[in-house]
């Protein structure tokens, strides 16, 4: 089966998406982004800033992406390997995308399957279109200071998508869970981004940290709804806390969506009959939620 990107994107992404277009000034602002990264330059920077991985060139980080983007159905973009901080991203336009990788992020994840989820992450980006306001949000963030009242006039559309990026990170978690086929690999680079180097946080108790996201997420819309949380610690921040995307993930992971499209993808069956009722139930049940009957 063909994936389509409305199959995992987030809810509160899609709705964030339709609202950046009504917001005023924002479709100026992305035509003269647009004319800023045009593919040549884009390639450029990477070229001479960065070492383009290949299959000839670094080839145990680059071929964890070719299989993903088979997965996903896209054709595989350009890869670099950047020196930096623990990070990944993607960049350009839509339509050419170009994945990088940070060396802070391979020295601190070192588990490849980790590493292909992060991957997975990025893809999951570029599938959804992300890509190109990601890099909007980007740069806008990162010259709002320096323009003579910029702050000011690119206020509204900084935090639009600002906001907006925050969402669309859960869609991409969404992504590489479907790759994945398990939270651990997601859990396990937002445990990195969360704690630091796998060196520290390999024995993380995964449970534990799991029952402290929900306790932190429950806290955390408390706090929203008693008060519009306007502190610049949130919301000028591109990416949600780990917290919240762990507890995102797994949430995600035991809904019907989820599960329903893992069994398509897998060609396995999702629904069985009842054997006392017959009535249609999920294949994993073990009672039936018709007649309450346990099922073998
Ligand atoms: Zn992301
Ligand atoms: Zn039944």
């Amino acid at each position: 089966m063909a994936l389509n990107y409305r199959d995992f994107i987030h809810p509160e992404d899609e709705i964030a998406i339709q609202r950046l277009d009504s917001v005023i000034g924002f479709k100026t602002i992305t035509k003269l982004v647009m004319n800023l990264i045009k593919e040549q330059r884009v390639r450029s920077e990477c070229l001479t800033e960065m070492i383009r991985l290949s299959p000839t060139q670094l080839p145990k980080i680059y071929n964890l992406l070719p299989p993903i983007c088979q997965k996903f159905g896209i054709t595989v973009p350009e890869f670099y390997l950047q020196s930096g901080d623990c990070n990944a991203y993607t960049y350009g336009d839509d339509q050419n995308a170009i994945i990088v990788i940070k060396s802070g992020l391979l020295n601190q994840l070192k588990d490849e399957k980790a590493i292909s989820a992060v991957l997975a992450h990025e893809c999951g980006h570029i599938f959804c279109r992300h890509t190109f306001y990601k890099t909007v949000a980007n740069y806008i963030a990162n010259s709002a200071n320096l323009l003579p009242l910029g702050q000011v006039a690119l206020g509204p559309i900084q935090l639009a998508l600002a906001y907006w990026s925050r969402r669309s990170e859960l869609s991409a978690d969404r992504a590489a869970l479907i790759y994945s086929g398990d939270s651990e690999s997601v859990i396990r680079y937002l445990i990195v981004f969360a704690g630091g180097s796998a060196a520290i946080t390999k024995y993380v108790n995964m449970e534990e940290f799991a029952a402290q996201a929900e306790l932190a997420q429950k806290i955390h819309s408390g706090i929203l709804q008693k008060s519009l949380d306007i502190s610049t610690n949130i919301i000028q921040r591109s990416h949600p806390f780990p917290s919240e995307r762990v507890y995102e993930i797994l949430k995600w992971e035991k809904s019907e969506q989820y599960q329903r499209l893992r069994a398509v993808l897998n060609d396995q069956p999702f629904e069985k009959s009842c054997q006392h009722c017959n009535q249609t139930i999920q294949i994993q049940a073990k009672f039936c939620r018709f007649c309450g009957q346990p099922q073998s």
